[in-house]
């Protein structure tokens, strides 16, 4: 098979600010796994957590350009033997998670079936989805909040929380938006800002706000935490910076309600899937979530969109030059199309 990469860079109409910094732009990565004339493509994103080291677009590129070969004697149907390889080589879980992308478009494109069909899933049965708004001011919170509602039926908001002025912002920032949208259901993600005390603290608060589950209360460094702010937090924990892929699972299973899976920590749809059947085992509630993706990565995520509880693949409808076209939103609902593959064009 012939593998091609390239870079494109995507900007933010707005800049998001989380607990660990701001974002206006991203340099991603497009990958084309090519054979018998049909195209497969995937995409990989840059993004930071502690956890892993951290690899900018060029260091990922450079990653890539360097396997590329490696893995040219291979057929795209051979994923069990190409992943194995990518394990063995300790290769990113972006950079996997693209190649597993574009291996899953060109099977769906070679059996000419969207890949939620190959899957036997409902693609009506998908979630609202949430749309994220970043640390700000309760007025800038509420400038952003009419502007996503300018661009589609908001039914599930996301308020990123854990900002560096403590938790009288953050209180101050959840107030604004209840005070602009009573209605709407909210959700909550510090990105690991919150100390134990906070978190405990905050969980009560949210709580009487009507807050529906808190994700990522506590760093990583404090998952030994998770069980205890479980047992007195009144509303779910959910974990996302904690939990790359399904052997993070269990480990967590006791300790908190839900995960937030992402198909660059997964690093792909493979085990993104098996993340979803280990989670759903656990009793685990499932949501997905996106870094800086395009199309491309958020409509591969929505095939699989119907296992989710929860839906933040909200990216790439902040972004004013995304180059791809493939979910589209209707009625604050993600709503996949019937070409074949991932059903993504430029
Ligand atoms: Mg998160």
């Amino acid at each position: 098979m012939k593998l091609t990469a390239e870079t494109f860079t995507v900007h933010k109409k707005f800049a998001l600010k989380i607990s660990r910094g701001t974002t206006s732009q991203t340099t991603n990565i497009w990958l084309r796994i090519a054979q018998e004339g049909i195209e497969g493509w995937g995409e990989a994103s840059p993004f930071s957590i502690i956890k892993e080291q951290t690899k900018d677009t060029a260091s990922l590129l450079a990653e890539l350009e360097q396997l590329i070969p490696q893995l040219e004697s291979f057929h795209p149907l051979q994923r069990q033997e190409i992943n194995l390889k990518l394990q063995q080589l300790k290769i990113s879980s972006a950079i996997r998670g693209a190649i597993d992308m574009a291996l899953h478009d060109w099977l769906g494109k070679k059996a000419n079936l969207p890949l939620w069909q190959i899957w036997g899933l409902n693609c009506d049965r998908l979630v609202p989805i949430s749309v994220t708004i970043g640390i700000s001011s309760p007025e800038a919170a509420v400038t952003r909040l009419k502007d996503w509602q300018n661009t589609l039926d908001v039914k599930m908001l996301k308020l990123k929380l854990g900002s560096n002025q403590g938790i009288a912002a953050d209180q101050a920032m959840v107030t604004g938006i209840k005070q602009e949208a009573p209605k709407t259901r909210l959700t909550v993600d510090a990105n690991g800002g919150w100390s134990f005390d906070d978190a405990v603290y905050m969980s009560q608060w949210l709580d009487q706000q009507g807050v529906e589950y808190i994700e990522q209360p506590l760093p990583v460094a404090l998952d030994h935490q998770l069980s205890a702010l479980s047992q007195a937090s009144p509303i779910p924990i959910f974990v996302d910076e904690s939990c790359f892929t399904s052997a993070d699972i269990p480990r967590l299973a006791n300790s908190v309600a839900g995960v937030n899976l992402k198909i660059m920590k997964t690093g792909g749809l493979t085990e993104a899937m098996r993340s979803i059947q280990v989670a759903q085992a656990c009793g685990l509630k499932i949501m997905f979530g996106c870094y800086s993706d395009s199309s491309l990565a958020n409509t591969a995520m929505a095939h699989l969109a119907p296992w989710a509880d929860y839906l933040d693949l909200d990216s790439h409808l902040n972004l004013t030059d995304d180059p791809f076209c493939g979910v589209k939103i209707k009625g604050g609902r993600l709503v996949l199309n019937h070409q074949p593959g991932l059903g993504v064009v430029t």
